[in-house]
């Protein structure tokens, strides 16, 4: 397979703007309150910075090694912000709370306070969010939602972390109508945590083939991988 073009990459990104700056419009939304996270796992360190040379500066990373080669090798490019968008364990705490500013994983309370505790002082705060298996799907990582009022307490209570909002991952769905109960499900969560006290302003929801329903529901945080890198390489075991 092989890797898009730097052309590619700017063409895509374009047509992603413009795709969202359609559908906030539509949705009556304001364009500037959705931002888009290019998902760059398993894709080349050149398509990262083909990416951030056509302006793009928020990257999703799910492996912690393949994350920091890309960082060592990127050390050139200014201004990219970092995200963790893949399962953490246990073990992996320590890297992720050195080499990130955004962690959208967080689903227990083991791995919120080891970030806590791990996160250096000399950095800004770690900002999170916390994953919603909203379909029960075994399979997933994620809190159920009758749990996550309880974890959001415990996660804003940390000193060193910044609760951010929700993410999720939800099954693969036919139609627009299928795919935006799910993102819909996540926005009133987030609203109920916010009318108990809390202050969350992002959603990270929303992939490459379902963000147009996630923008409907009120999205602040795309990540996108295939729409605009392509294909991945396959998938690591
Ligand atoms: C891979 C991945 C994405 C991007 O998926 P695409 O379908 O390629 O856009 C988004 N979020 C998470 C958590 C991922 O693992």
């Amino acid at each position: 397979m092989t890797p898009a073009t730097p052309e590619i990459i700017a063409r895509n990104l374009a047509r992603v703007h413009a795709r969202m700056l359609a559908v906030a419009n539509r949705a009556g939304r304001d364009p500037g309150a959705v931002r888009l996270l290019a998902v760059s796992k398993a894709q080349p360190v050149e398509a990262l910075i083909a990416a951030r040379a056509a302006g793009q500066n928020e990257f999703g990373e799910n492996y912690v090694q393949e994350a920091l080669a890309k960082r060592q090798s990127t050390q050139q490019l200014h201004g990219v912000i970092w995200h963790f968008t893949g399962t953490l364990q246990a073990n992996k705490t320590r890297l992720v709370a050195e080499n990130f500013d955004w962690v959208h994983t967080v689903d227990r309370r083991k791995i919120a306070q080891r970030l806590n505790d791990q996160r250096p002082t000399a950095l800004p705060l770690l900002n999170v969010c916390i994953e919603v298996n909203l379909d029960g799907e075994a399979s997933k990582s994620g809190i159920a939602p009758g749990q996550l009022a309880a974890l959001a307490e415990y996660v804003s209570g940390l000193p060193r972390l910044k609760l951010r909002g929700l993410m999720a991952l939800p099954a693969v769905a036919a139609g627009p109508a299928e795919q935006r109960r799910p993102f819909r499900e996540l926005r009133q969560l987030l609203e109920a945590l916010n009318q108990r006290g809390h202050a969350l302003d992002t959603l990270s929801m929303g992939m490459s083939a379902d963000f147009e329903a996630a923008i409907m529901e009120g999205a602040t945080l795309l990540r996108l991988g295939t729409a605009i890198f392509g294909a991945r390489a396959a998938s690591r075991s």
